[in-house]
């Protein structure tokens, strides 16, 4: 099996960009829970647009520690 070129797989993923040209602050629409969010550098506004991003890996949820408190002490 061919498995050595593992390529991450990227779709268009709508994300809100700052308006400034010279500021590149860009953020995924999907982590944003303001309709209209400001740019976090320099606070002004965004606008929609798309970019090609690697798919977000599924949440995996916390692992709960399994180690108990329970110091080896020799
Ligand atoms: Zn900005």
């Amino acid at each position: 099996m061919d498995i050595e070129t593992v390529k991450p797989e990227v779709s268009p993923v709508p994300i809100w960009r700052c308006r400034s040209s010279e500021c590149k602050a860009w953020m995924r629409e999907e982590l944003v829970e303001e309709s209209t969010p400001a740019c976090p550098i320099c606070k002004g506004n965004m606008m929609r647009s798309m970019k090609h991003l690697p798919k977000l890996a599924k949440k995996l949820k916390p692992k709960k520690k399994q180690q108990n408190d329970t110091p080896l002490l020799h």
